[in-house]
């Protein structure tokens, strides 16, 4: 990954110095506080939440805060066990660009709780700082002011334990998609049998079984991402964020990814945030929707779907609350303008 902060333009510090100011009091919701949508009052059911699973046995290297094992449909307040930090934390989070033209300023205070193994949906107008936020957490940006913190430590830097899905594959076209997938590994300097073990589980999750030594021009749009997505899980990440991956996809392939990534963060476990412009895939996908403002962005409202993890994607779209949370969502960003 690289640090696309770009030349000659930064972050800047608020005062100009680099210096980051006082921190002001955390807190957890955006301003407009929590909604929620769902059939089941917050918290008393299972959505998100379940223990990481580590199928290759061999205990978590990543120290994520639920590497230990726990039951794949333990209850979301296990993913929140008291004491235990949330994976992601953002704490009154500004960022200021400047460049020898302008000054923009992308974010400003964002707060945000996210607990492990939930699955969070960002919403907003184009231009309001999603991708911003998720460069943050994956350590290639640093903020003006606030705290960003990954299972309660600041992020100082280019995360490695992370997972990052982009819009475009970037498949190396050379390198059958097998060998995309372990391309993760050599970087890390995995094991190698471990890796192509984990290679083959995701191979098998995400439906690429067969198309294995298949090179990306010989891959639908589709399947590229499942390589992108097997690649940035490959090393068990505990958090993975995803920037509008499936935006260059048609409907109906949009829709079977959509079924797909619900089971992968099932069987894996991992905290997922995932920038989207479609309200429908937010809302199905997500424990909790995150809708921003125009820049600079902050968080205008946290809607709680409050979904069973496993979720059918028809009876889904057609239940009242799900259409309550779309309108939602949808008048929220009606009045936003983007750029
Ligand atoms: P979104 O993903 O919500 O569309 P971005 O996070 O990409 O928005 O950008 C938010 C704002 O910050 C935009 O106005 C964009 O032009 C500006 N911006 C993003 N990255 C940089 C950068 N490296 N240098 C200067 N401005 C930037
Ligand atoms: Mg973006």
């Amino acid at each position: 990954m690289r640090d696309d902060t770009g030349a000659g333009v930064r972050a800047v510090g608020e005062d100009g110095d680099g210096e980051r100011r006082g921190l002001p009091e955390a807190r957890v919701r955006g301003d407009g506080g929590k909604r929620e949508y769902g059939g089941k009052p917050s918290g008393s059911a299972s959505p998100g939440g379940h223990g990481r699973a580590d199928p290759t046995g061999g205990g978590s290297s990543h120290g994520g805060p639920s590497g230990d094992g726990e039951r794949r449909d333990a209850p979301r307040e296990d993913g929140r066990r008291r004491g235990s930090p949330p994976a992601v934390g953002l704490r009154g989070v500004r960022v200021r660009f400047r460049s020898r033209q302008r000054e923009v300023t992308a974010l400003t205070d964002v707060s945000l709780d996210v607990a492990a193994g939930e699955f969070i949906a960002i919403v907003g107008p184009s231009g309001c700082g999603k991708s911003t936020l998720l460069k943050l957490l994956a350590g290639l940006l640093t903020p003006t002011s606030g705290e960003v913190l990954l299972h309660g430590e600041p992020v100082r830097g280019p995360r490695h334990d992370i997972g990052f899905v982009f819009q475009r594959a970037a498949l190396l076209e050379w390198r059958s998609a097998r060998r995309n997938i372990l391309l993760q590994a050599e970087m890390r300097r995995m094991p190698g049998g471990r890796a192509r073990r984990r290679a083959d589980e995701l191979i098998a999750m995400t439906g690429l079984a067969g198309f294995e030594d298949a090179y990306p021009h010989e891959l639908s749009g589709g399947m590229q991402q499942r390589v992108a997505l097997c690649r940035a899980l490959l090393h068990q990440p505990p958090v993975l964020l995803m920037d509008e991956p499936f935006g260059a996809l048609d409907a109906l392939t949009r829709e079977q990814m959509n079924r797909e990534l619900n089971r992968v963060w099932r069987e894996t476990g991992t905290t997922v945030l995932l920038v989207t412009h479609s309200i429908s895939e937010a809302c199905y996908l997500a424990d909790r929707v995150v809708v921003m403002s125009p820049r600079p962005g902050t968080v205008t409202e946290v809607i709680e779907m409050g979904l069973a993890p496993e979720r059918d994607y028809t009876q889904t779209m057609g239940r009242p609350e799900f259409a309550r949370a779309t309108s939602r969502v949808r008048a929220l960003l009606g009045g936003a303008r983007g750029n």
